[in-house]
């Protein structure tokens, strides 16, 4: 799509007071395909008034109208597939089949959703001799990350839209066309002026004006944890409500019941998937003692076989910060079976699938989010040994059990700290509720569980 040279703000493409441009690159050959302005206070500023006027109208619009703005967005992204795929293939870097199964298809699942839960929510309930009114929290920040631009936009936008808040977001520089394509969509949709609004912008310039302005009531934040805790920071300081979802270091854990080449295949797949760029990959896989070397061979075979058919990373940056960490890993004893630092490619922000074997618990890579297609083999003595690794990062925002049975895995999930849990390769449920445990962040998305963080509640007593 062609880049808009215009902010989203009240219903309208307007200039933005920000002279400075964004180049957006295309991660695959790194060429420039667009320019969007980065966006400053003053945009800010003048999205959060937008937002705040429409409120009080679209606080009031009765949830069924609610819920019909929000099944024509989802037609209208369903009508603009291809080209929205497109768009994210160009920005982001992932091959087209994937854009369209999974960052079309997975926004495409949660904004049906939240259609359904605006018409079918009981935003009224009695307690006792009160009436309880689940009430919208009001003007709505979002700031999100790349890695799964549209979906994260979404997973914010649409359960915020059916509380009845308005919203103001600030997308990741890297992605902002995905942002542009999905406000012309909230717009053919009719959404009324103000309720969408959007900034293009810098994260230390826009992000930081948008969570730190006065008359935003709630911050809803993915990305970093550096990031996130500072913006917790400045809204806690603030009395103001925050949602971060931040970043995650999850655990594959192989029970020795397990089907081994199913729990490893599977495994490697979800690391390598949109190039190791997942919160919630499960980038440490568990293996007993027992079955370890026969595990290294299968994913060491599983990664070689990926090969050159993922994307690149989104950045230089990115490619660099990952291949820092392969660096390390080296350095600190890991047994480097596939992949590398070596490029693949000339040109490009590509990174071999990479699969390391005899990581310890203590490593760098196997604590750290690393964002790369980069997987760490740790060993384990026994279920007891097992667990404290599962466990033993600063993070728990997902994670998954392979066991002989369902109960064996659902017992050793139970023992995770970690918000979600894939038994035996479960199928991934967009009304599931997301978020994480620890430094994971606060909060949760996706769902009812999703919808209610925009809502507070006021109590009658008669
Ligand atoms: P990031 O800096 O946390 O970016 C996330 C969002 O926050 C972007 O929109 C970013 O804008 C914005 N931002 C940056 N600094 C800000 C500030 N001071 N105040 C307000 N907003 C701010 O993450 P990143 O630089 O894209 O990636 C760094 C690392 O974060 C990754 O390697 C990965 O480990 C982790 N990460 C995690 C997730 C996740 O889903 N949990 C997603 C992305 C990244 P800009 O785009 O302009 O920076
Ligand atoms: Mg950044």
């Amino acid at each position: 799509m062609k880049a808009q040279q215009a902010l989203y703000i009240d219903g309208v493409w307007c200039p933005a007071e920000g002279r400075d441009t964004i180049d957006v690159v295309n991660p695959v050959d790194e060429q420039v395909i667009g320019q969007v302005p980065a966006g400053n206070a003053e945009d800010v500023d003048h999205a959060v008034r937008a937002a705040r006027a429409a409120l009080p109208a679209w606080a009031a619009t009765p949830p069924a109208e609610r819920a019909a703005r929000l099944a024509a967005l989802r037609d209208v992204l369903v009508a603009r597939k291809d080209e929205i795929a497109g768009t994210i293939t160009a920005e982001l870097g992932s091959p087209l089949a994937f854009s369209q199964a999974v960052h079309m298809g997975t926004p495409i699942a949660v904004a049906g959703s939240y259609a359904e839960l605006a018409a079918t929510y009981a935003f009224e309930e009695k307690v006792g001799n009160s009436t309880v009114y689940h009430e919208p929290i009001g003007v709505v920040g979002a700031i999100t990350p790349w890695n799964y631009p549209l979906h994260q936009i979404v997973a914010k936008v649409a359960p915020a839209l059916a509380a009845g808040c308005t919203v103001v977001l600030k997308p990741a520089e890297d992605t902002p066309l995905t942002a542009q394509a999905f406000a012309q969509a909230v717009h053919e949709a009719g959404v009324p002026a103000g309720v969408f609004n959007l900034v293009t912008g810098l994260g230390p310039v826009a992000g930081q004006a948008l969570a730190g302005h006065p008359d935003v009531d709630l911050v809803s934040f993915t990305g970093s944890t550096a990031v996130g805790s500072r913006i917790a920071a400045t809204a806690g300081a603030a009395v103001k409500k925050v949602a971060l979802e931040l970043g995650g270091k999850s655990a594959n854990v192989i029970l020795p019941s397990a089907d081994l080449a199913r729990a490893v295949n599977v495994g490697v797949a979800n690391v390598m998937s949109n190039s190791g760029q997942t919160c919630s990959a499960w980038t440490r896989m568990l293996v007993h003692t027992a079955q370890y070397d026969a595990a290294v061979e299968l994913a060491a075979r599983a990664a070689a076989k990926y090969g050159d058919r993922i994307g690149p990373v989104v950045n230089a940056r990115q490619r660099d910060r990952v291949r820092g960490y392969i660096e390390k890993g080296l350095a600190e004893g890991a047994r480097l079976v596939a992949g590398g630092v070596e490029p693949p490619s000339e040109r490009g922000y590509f990174i071999s699938p990479t699969v390391f074997a005899d990581v310890t618990p203590e490593m760098t890579v196997a604590q750290e989010e690393i964002f790369g297609p980069v997987l760490s083999i740790l060993r384990y003595e026994d279920e007891e040994d097992a667990l404290h690794i599962a466990n033993g990062t600063v993070y728990g925002l997902a994670g998954a059990v392979w066991a002989g049975d369902e109960t064996e895995a659902v017992a050793f999930a139970r023992r995770m700290e970690t918000g979600q849990v894939d038994i035996n390769g479960g199928r991934f449920n967009p009304l599931a509720p997301f978020g994480g445990y620890k430094q994971s962040g606060v909060g949760r998305e996706l769902g009812v569980h999703g919808l209610t963080e925009y809502l507070q509640t006021k109590s009658l007593q008669f």
